[in-house]
Formats: structure tokens, C-alpha cells, sequence
């Protein structure tokens, strides 16, 4: 299986946020959002590094060549669980984990074997392939992917074949804006979500990192919201959350929210 790191850290978005995870990122993803926050994993990276001692900490890092093996990713989840007292869940994220959809559902079943509850980060876009693993994830986060923020073509057949296949109960669906998103795009990820289920959690997350626009305002916001509030009983505004990268040592500072 290709990674690119694995680390602990808190839930930065969406319906956990806050939890504490670890984190299994894999190396490799078909997607190219302009606001993505992991350019590092998007391609197969030659070796997968374990942040021993935390996130963006650099003082203890375990490297090992990929593809790596389930049976050692599994013993540094459980040391990294281990060392931090316990996990809410491990996060299988990306770059994009059903790219290599085999050993992403190997690892989940390990992973529940030893206990862990699981929980997937996916764009959302490779029905067939999450069809088949699904019963394995306890959480599942799913993109919509909204093109004016994306920068990527339209993808709205494939999150709706990926939501047919998902269970609504374990499912929330994150939408990611910026300025340039319209009112029908929001309206149409709202119906798409509703079609599946409209006891969906459904987020709409201004986007942290953007190649060409500019944060969406307020009103905006306001608007995105109530339109999707037509259609979906469980409507979210929130931004990203995460620990800013520092030097080891230094003060803890409250970290940046898009
Ligand atoms: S799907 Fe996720 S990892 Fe892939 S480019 Fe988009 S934001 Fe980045």
C-alpha cells in the first residue's frame, strides 16, 4: 500500500471535529482541487513517514520505503494509539484512499479487528469500488465536489452513484466554496444529497487554500446555507481546523479557521 504519513493529530472538519484520530494517509490521488491541502500525497510517494512524536513534529520520524505492508501499517497505528491514551478512530485520508481501494478495505478490516473504529476521507467519486468495502467504515466522510471551487470538472454522476452506495446513518457529505460558487451549484449538491437521504449531515466549508479566489462572504454563507436547508435537515457552516505548523516546543496558538 503506497502512504505518504501516518500521525496523530485532532479531526480538523466535519462531524467529528475535534476528535482525536490517527491519521493514514495514502499516496495517490486522480484529483487535482485547486484548494487541495496535501499537494505532498497527491502522487506515490517513495517512502511513508510516521510522525512519532506528533503532528508537524520533526524531532522523531520513522521513514520506511512503499508500498508498505497492512501488518506494519497496523503496528504503527497501535503505537501511535498507544502513545496518545487512546483514539476516537483512525482516518484512512488521502491524497485519495479507494485509488487503491484493495488495501484500503485490507486495512480497515485489520483495523476493526484490533478494535479501532474507522473512518474515511474519500472525494466521493469511485462508487463500485467503496460498494465493496463499505460494511468496513464507521464514518465515512464524502466530498461533493463543487466545481467553481474545485477547479475540476463537474463530478455530480459520480457522488450521486457514491452516495447510493453509502449508509446514510454512518455518511456526512462536506461541500467545500469559495466566492466564485453560484447558488445552483449549492442547490444542486443539496438535491443531490437529499436523494440519498435528507437526514445526511451536509457541510459547507469555505475552502483553506485556493489557487484563484477568494473566500466566500458572509452573506454568501447565509444564502448557501438556507438554500440548502430546503432540501437537507442537517445543514453545517464550518470552517477547517488545524494544529499550525511550528517548531516543536513552541506555544500552542489557536490555529487559523478559513
Ligand atoms: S480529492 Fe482531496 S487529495 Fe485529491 S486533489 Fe482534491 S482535495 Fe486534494
Amino acid at each position: 500500500m503506497y502512504l505518504s504519513e501516518i500521525f496523530f493529530g485532532w479531526q480538523g472538519e466535519g462531524l467529528h471535529a475535534g476528535a482525536p484520530q490517527v491519521f493514514v494517509r495514502t499516496a495517490g490521488c486522480p484529483l487535482r482541487c485547486a484548494y487541495c491541502d496535501t499537494p505532498e500525497s497527491l502522487v506515490k510517494t517513495p517512502a511513508c513517514a510516521v510522525h512519532l512524536a506528533g503532528e508537524y513534529d520533526e524531532r522523531e520520524i520513522l521513514t520506511s520505503p512503499n508500498p508498505v505492508t497492512i501488518h506494519w501499517t497496523l503496528l504503527q497505528v497501535e503505537r501511535l494509539a498507544r502513545r496518545a491514551g487512546g483514539v476516537h478512530s483512525v482516518s484512512i485520508t488521502g491524497g485519495e484512499p479507494l485509488a487503491q481501494d484493495h488495501w484500503t478495505g485490507e486495512l480497515a478490516g485489520r483495523l476493526k479487528q484490533a478494535g479501532f473504529s474507522t473512518y474515511l476521507e474519500t472525494a466521493g467519486i469511485y462508487a463500485d469500488r467503496f460498494a465493496r468495502i463499505a460494511s468496513l467504515f464507521d464514518i465515512v466522510a464524502a466530498d461533493v465536489k463543487i466545481p467553481s471551487a474545485a477547479e475540476e470538472r463537474p463530478r455530480w454522476k459520480e457522488h450521486a452513484a457514491f452516495l447510493a452506495a453509502a449508509l446514510p446513518p454512518r455518511t456526512f457529505v462536506k461541500a467545500v466554496v469559495n466566492s466564485r460558487t453560484s447558488d445552483e451549484e449549492i442547490e444542486r449538491a443539496a438535491r443531490l444529497v437529499a436523494a440519498r437521504s435528507d437526514a445526511i449531515p451536509f457541510f459547507i466549508q469555505p475552502a483553506s487554500r485556493s489557487a484563484s479566489a477568494a473566500a466566500p462572504d458572509t452573506a454568501q454563507m447565509r444564502r448557501w446555507a438556507a438554500i440548502a436547508s430546503a432540501h437537507l435537515r442537517r445543514v453545517h457552516v464550518a470552517g477547517q481546523w488545524h494544529l499550525p505548523k511550528q517548531s516543536a516546543g513552541a506555544p500552542f496558538s489557536a490555529p487559523s479557521v478559513a
